[in-house]
C-alpha cells in the first residue's frame, strides 16, 4: 500500500506539474520584481500581467477589477471591508441602506467571521443574520424575500466545501433584481473555479474571491474579482502594488503558477468536463453502496458538485470511518470537525436538518477535475477492500488469548460499554451500553451471530435501563428488563451457581455500594467492570487488588483503572527521531499497533522493518494482565495518529507497567 489516494481536494490540492514548474522558473530565471524597471523586472511584470489577463478571460471578469491576494479569506475580507465603508459613507449622506448583513447559514466560517469583525471595527452596528437553507442545503428562497429589502450585504456561496451543494445563483439574483435590492452581493467562488461555469461580468454579483490550493495552484495565492462600479477600500496599503489596490511586493512564484492552472482550464483539455467528473462520482457512488450497505448520502447529487460526497454509515462513526480510510491510504474528511476526541456535528449538515447521526457522522470525500479513470478504478478497488475488512473485523479477528473470555469496549465521548464474549460459544454479555451505542452494539452482536446472555448494569439509573433496553429491541428481544441490573433471575436464585455463564467463562456479581449498584468479576482475564467506581470507594475485600477496574465514563481519563493506582497525565513519549535508536537498542520491545482490526486488515503496519502487533484499543481489556505480567519488556505503542496509542501507554503506566511508550505523531509521520 504505497501511494495515497487523495480524496479530500475541496481542503486542498497537490500543486499542477505546470504550476510547479512555473513557479520554480518564477524563482530561479524570472526571479525579479515586477515594479523594477529593469529587464529583470519587466519579465517578471509579463508574467504578472499574462496571469491577469488570462484570469480576466476565465472568469469573465470584463471592465471588472482582477486583482491577486493571498487567498479567499482575504478576497472576503477585502470585499466586506469595501462594502461596508461603503455603507458607513452612503448612511452618512443620508442614504438608507439597510440594517441587515445577511450571509447563507452554510458559508464558510471566513464570511461571518469576516462581516463581524468589519462590523465591529467600523462601528456600523448592523446585525447578522444567516439565511436558512432547506433539506438540499440550499438558500430559503422565501426567506431571502422577506430579508432582502432590508440587506446591506448580502453573502452567499457558489458552492458548498462540505457538501458540494451549489447555490441557485440565478434564484438569487431575480430575487434581488424584483426587489430592487441595493444590497452589495459577495459570492465565495472557492469551490467552484474549474468546477462551474462562470461569466461574472453578466452577473449582479458584486465580489467574487477565489483560492488557488483548492485548484491545483499552491497555497498562499488567490484572486478578487470585483464588479466594476463597485465600491472598493483596499485592505492593505504600502508601496501601491496592484494599482494600489493591494501593497506588498507580489508573490510571484504564487502567482506564476496559478497562471498555468489557468491556463490548463483555458485549454480545455487537461481538466475533466462535468459529465465525465459526474460519471467518475457514479462509480464511486456504487463502491460505497457496495462496500457500506445502508451508507446515506447528505446531500443530493443533482444539485451537487460531482466532485464532491458527502456520506455517513448507520453504526459507523466519523472517526471510525476515517481511520479505516486512512489505514487503507485514503485521505478523506469527516464533514465535520472532527478532533480525536470528541466529534462535532457539522454545522452546515445541522442547518440542513440532517439527522443527528448523521451530521456527527459525516464523511467528506472529494476529488479534483484532474482525476482520471486510473485514479478512481484504485479509490474503488480501495473502498471495496474498506467494506470487506469492515464486514469482516471487529469482533471476530482478534482472537482473545487462548482460554480467556474476548472483551471489547464500545466507546464515545469518555463513555463506554463493554461486551464479553465467546465466539466458539456463540455468547456475549453486555454490560453498561451507552445510550447512543447501543445501536452499534447490537449492530456488532448480530453481525458476529452472538447471543445476548444479559444485559448488565453497574447502576440501576434510568438512562441505563433505557440503552439496556433498546439494545434487547435491536436483538429481537423482550425489552424488558429481568430486574433494576439486569441480572437473569435464573442465576439469582440458584445460589450454589451464583455466576453468569459467558462460553467458557465466569461472570461472578459483586456486592456494590448499595442495592443500586453491582460490579462483575471475570474470571480471566481478571477484570472486574466496577462502573462509576474507582479503587478508593470499594469496602474491604470486594475486589482482588491484582484485578483491572473496567469503567462505565472516564477516571482521571482512562476506561481502566487500577485499586489505588497512581494516576499520571501524559504517557511516555518518544518522539519520531528517537524511535529508530530506541527500537535498536530495545531488541526485546514489543510494537504494539492499537488500531482497530478492521484498520489492520485496511493495511498492514510496517514500523522500521520491526513486525508489530496488533492488539486493537477496544480490545486491550483482555490482553492487559498479559502485557502487565511482563515489566520489563518495553511497549512502544503506536497508531495513526499518535491519538490511541497515546491513551494505550497512558494505560499501562498507570496499572504499573514502568516501560510503556507512544509514539508521537503515528504512523502518519513514520511513513
Ligand atoms: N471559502 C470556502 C468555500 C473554502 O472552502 C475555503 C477554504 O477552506 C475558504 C473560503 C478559505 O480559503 P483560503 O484558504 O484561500 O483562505
Amino acid at each position: 500500500m504505497n501511494h495515497d489516494i487523495y480524496l479530500d481536494a475541496n481542503a486542498t490540492s497537490p500543486v499542477l506539474p505546470e504550476a510547479l514548474a512555473a513557479a520554480v522558473e518564477a524563482m530561479q530565471a524570472n526571479y525579479g520584481n515586477p515594479s523594477s524597471s529593469h529587464a529583470t523586472g519587466l519579465r517578471a511584470k509579463a508574467i504578472l500581467d499574462a496571469t491577469r489577463a488570462r484570469a480576466r478571460r476565465v472568469l469573465g471578469a470584463g471592465p471588472g477589477r482582477l486583482l491577486f491576494t493571498s487567498g479567499a479569506t482575504e478576497g472576503i475580507h477585502t470585499a466586506v471591508l469595501s462594502a461596508l465603508c461603503a455603507v458607513r459613507e452612503r448612511r452618512a449622506a443620508g442614504d438608507v441602506c439597510g440594517d441587515l448583513l445577511l450571509y447563507g447559514a452554510t458559508e464558510h466560517k471566513a464570511v461571518p467571521e469576516s462581516l463581524a469583525h468589519w462590523n465591529r471595527l467600523l462601528g456600523t452596528g448592523l446585525t447578522l443574520r444567516a439565511v436558512p437553507v432547506d433539506a438540499d442545503g440550499r438558500h430559503r428562497m422565501d426567506v431571502l424575500r422577506e430579508l432582502a429589502p432590508r440587506a446591506a450585504m448580502l453573502c452567499t456561496m457558489a458552492a458548498n466545501n462540505e457538501t458540494g451543494v451549489v447555490s441557485d445563483l440565478d434564484a438569487i439574483a431575480r430575487v434581488l433584481k424584483d426587489l430592487g435590492s441595493r444590497a452589495y452581493w459577495l459570492v465565495d467562488c472557492v469551490q467552484a473555479l474549474g468546477k462551474l461555469p462562470l461569466h461574472l461580468a453578466d452577473t449582479r454579483i458584486d465580489y467574487a474571491p477565489f483560492s488557488g490550493h483548492k485548484l491545483y495552484a499552491p497555497k498562499g495565492i488567490g484572486m478578487l474579482y470585483v464588479r466594476d462600479g463597485a465600491p472598493y477600500t483596499p485592505l492593505i496599503t504600502g508601496g501601491g502594488q496592484e494599482d494600489g489596490q493591494r501593497s506588498g511586493t507580489e508573490n510571484m512564484a504564487g502567482i506564476a503558477a496559478l497562471g498555468a492552472v489557468l491556463k490548463a482550464l483555458e485549454d480545455g483539455a487537461t481538466f475533466r468536463n462535468h459529465d465525465q467528473l459526474a460519471a467518475m462520482r457514479a462509480r464511486v457512488v456504487h463502491a460505497l453502496r457496495e462496500a457500506f450497505p445502508g451508507i446515506v448520502f447528505n446531500a443530493r447529487f443533482e444539485t451537487t458538485l460531482p466532485t464532491t460526497i458527502n456520506f455517513a454509515v448507520p453504526g459507523l462513526p466519523a472517526r471510525e470511518l476515517l481511520d479505516l480510510f486512512d489505514a487503507a491510504g485514503m485521505r478523506v474528511s469527516a464533514g465535520s470537525a472532527c478532533s480525536a476526541a470528541k466529534a462535532a456535528p457539522s454545522y452546515v449538515l445541522e442547518a440542513m436538518g440532517v439527522p443527528d447521526w448523521q451530521a456527527s457522522g459525516a464523511v467528506r470525500l472529494s476529488f479534483g477535475p484532474l482525476a482520471d479513470e486510473a485514479f478512481i478504478d484504485a479509490a474503488c478497488a480501495r473502498i471495496r477492500r474498506c467494506g470487506q475488512a469492515m464486514r469482516g473485523m471487529p469482533l471476530a479477528s482478534n482472537a482473545a488469548p487462548a482460554g480467556q473470555a474476548g472483551v471489547a469496549r464500545f466507546s464515545s465521548d469518555g463513555r463506554h460499554g463493554w461486551l464479553v464474549l465467546d465466539h466458539e460459544a456463540g455468547e456475549c454479555v453486555a454490560i453498561d451500553p451507552p445510550p447512543a451505542l447501543a445501536g452499534r452494539m447490537a449492530d456488532a452482536i448480530r453481525r458476529h451471530g452472538l447471543r445476548l446472555v444479559a444485559a448488565l448494569a453497574t447502576h440501576a439509573d434510568a438512562e441505563g435501563a433505557e440503552a439496556r433496553a433498546a439494545l434487547r429491541v435491536a436483538l429481537g428481544m423482550d425489552g424488558a428488563d429481568p430486574g433494576p441490573l439486569g441480572w437473569p433471575a435464573h442465576v439469582a436464585d440458584d445460589a450454589a451457581n451464583d455466576a453468569l455463564v459467558v462460553g467458557r467463562q465466569r461472570l461472578r456479581r459483586l456486592p456494590g455500594i448499595g442495592a443500586d449498584h453491582a460490579m462483575y468479576l471475570l474470571d480471566a482475564p481478571r477484570l472486574v467492570f466496577a462502573g462509576d467506581l474507582a479503587g478508593h470507594a470499594f469496602g474491604a475485600g470486594a475486589v482482588p487488588a491484582d484485578a483491572i477496574l473496567c469503567h462505565r465514563a472516564d477516571v482521571d481519563g482512562a476506561a481502566w483503572t487500577r485499586p489505588g493506582a497512581a494516576v499520571m497525565d501524559e504517557a511516555r513519549q518518544l518522539q519520531q527521531d528517537a524511535l529508530e535508536r530506541f527500537l535498536r537498542t530495545h531488541g526485546d520491545a514489543l510494537v504494539v499497533d492499537v488500531r482497530e482490526a478492521f484498520e489492520a486488515e485496511a493495511g498492514a503496519l510496517h514500523l522500521l522493518g520491526r513486525e508489530t502487533r496488533n492488539l486493537p484499543l477496544s480490545r486491550l481489556a483482555e490482553h492487559l494482565e498479559h502485557l502487565l505480567a511482563a515489566p520489563q519488556r518495553p511497549l512502544v505503542f503506536i497508531c495513526r495518529s499518535g491519538n490511541r496509542s497515546a491513551r494505550a501507554a497512558l494505560c499501562l503506566q498507570r496499572l504499573g507497567h514502568p516501560h510503556a511508550w507512544t509514539v508521537v505523531g503515528g504512523i502518519a509521520l513514520v511513513g
